[in-house]
């Protein structure tokens, strides 16, 4: 890895180093741009087009004028990763912005001041099924241990279609949604808040430049239409999913919100951190053969964290676990002909890794409520309560570089 360092200063520990350079969007006073962080301040990209920082990309003048990312986007790799590497080499020691005549500019903010908005106008929403341990466990737990996944599961990465309209950006509180579920032992279905509700330990990726209808996404060319990745929580409430899911899959226990954080880490920051995933037995069919590497080792931690703020750490896992991967996922969606847009989200299913301290929801850490979490003042959790906190974390980190991706956050009120 290069070896880097910005002017800005960057604390132990940060998420946003020079290395990092994500894309978000702020919104000021009623103005919107798109902007990136170093350590703890943002910079406002549509306030650097008045500086030689993006010389010779020719970008469109109101590109960053923008209340999301999707005009950027849509401009292709061609442009973004020329963008992104001149925004990196202005924020370093000696670059472009590293000039006494943009120190009292619009350009840097404290990121304390700013709020962040969503940074993608959202098209359509598809949530995958793809880590191998926890459609185990689920299988294990609803159906029967010794035919845990079903026969299509090694042969396809299974998927939904979600709703785009309830993702909502970190830091929103989720209301307890109230459904229908059929209590143990009752003949007829009861109505009221979700006493099961429960989160999922995601990653989601955002699709750059779409495709036209008819046409298909090669495994082998994938990559060129993921924009980046951000953190997701696909909450879940677990009592209404039991009852509502037989025979389309899940609809109301999943559709109320998800939560997504604010910043979309490139694939090109997470080069370096490229790893090879499980290998896949049996051989997948040809549309499906990914070479190379194409997992990335991104550490991911969740906490809850209590009306009184004592956190209590419930699960350390990590995105290299995919058994499908981000690749294969793309190939598969639009073999058919299904087209993808600018803006399309496409999240990994819950991140399950082999260990009961790296499983990716309450209904795996918990085993169905078997086995209690004890939280730091004494109280027990099998799933989440009102007024607590879940956070997501992902980083990625080697040879003292490290990038990651922000909190994910959202709070549980009463339904
Ligand atoms: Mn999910």
């Amino acid at each position: 890895m290069k070896n880097m360092e910005s002017f800005l200063f960057v604390p132990e520990g940060s998420d946003f180093t020079i290395w990092n350079i994500p894309f978000g969007v702020l919104e000021r006073k009623g103005y919107t741009a798109v902007c990136t962080r170093i350590g703890d301040v943002i910079v406002d990209l549509n306030q650097c087009m008045a500086t030689p920082l993006f010389d010779g990309l020719d970008l469109p003048g109101e590109i960053f004028l923008q209340p999301s990312l999707n005009a950027f986007m849509a401009l292709g790799k061609g442009v973004t990763v020329p963008a992104r590497e001149q925004i990196q080499a202005a924020l370093a020691k000696g670059g472009i912005l590293d000039n006494d005549i943009y120190k009292e500019t619009d350009i840097f903010l404290p990121a304390d001041d700013v709020k962040l908005r969503l940074p993608i106008d959202i098209g359509d929403y598809t949530d995958f099924y793809s880590s191998r341990e926890h459609a185990t466990n689920v299988g294990t737990m609803f159906r029967d241990p010794a035919n845990a996944l079903l026969p299509n599961w090694l042969h396809l990465p299974v998927g939904y279609h979600g709703r785009s309209s309830s993702i909502v950006m970190s830091g929103t509180p989720i209301r307890r949604p109230n459904g229908q579920t059929m209590p143990d032992g009752a003949d007829r279905p009861v109505f009221g808040p979700s006493k099961q509700l429960d989160f999922e330990l995601e990653m989601a990726f955002v699709i750059g430049t779409g495709t036209k209808l008819g046409q298909t996404i090669p495994v082998q060319n994938a990559e060129e239409h993921i924009f980046g990745l951000m953190l997701f929580n696909d909450w879940s409430a677990r009592d209404i999913q039991k009852w509502e899911y037989v025979p389309l899959g899940p609809f109301l226990a999943k559709n109320f919100a998800s939560t997504i954080s604010p910043w979309v880490v490139t694939l090109e920051a997470i080069e370096p951190f490229r790893v090879a995933g499980p290998g896949q037995s049996p051989e997948v069919l040809p549309y499906l053969a990914a070479d190379g590497k194409k997992n990335y080792d991104i550490h991911l931690s969740v906490e809850i964290i209590d009306a009184d703020g004592a956190s209590k750490p419930v699960s350390a896992s990590n995105f290299k676990y995919m058994y499908w991967n981000m690749c294969q996922q793309l190939a598969h969606h639009t073999v058919n002909g299904c087209n993808v847009r600018t803006g399309d989200i496409m999240a990994s299913g819950t991140i399950s890794g082999p260990t009961p301290d790296s499983y990716g929801s309450m209904l795996e850490i918990c085993w169905k409520g078997t086995k209690p979490v004890q939280m730091p003042n004494g109280t027990q959790r099998t799933f989440i309560q009102n007024g607590d906190t879940v956070r997501i974390r992902g980083w990625c980190s080697k040879e003292g570089v490290r990038i990651g991706f922000g909190e994910c956050d959202g709070t549980i009120t009463a339904d």
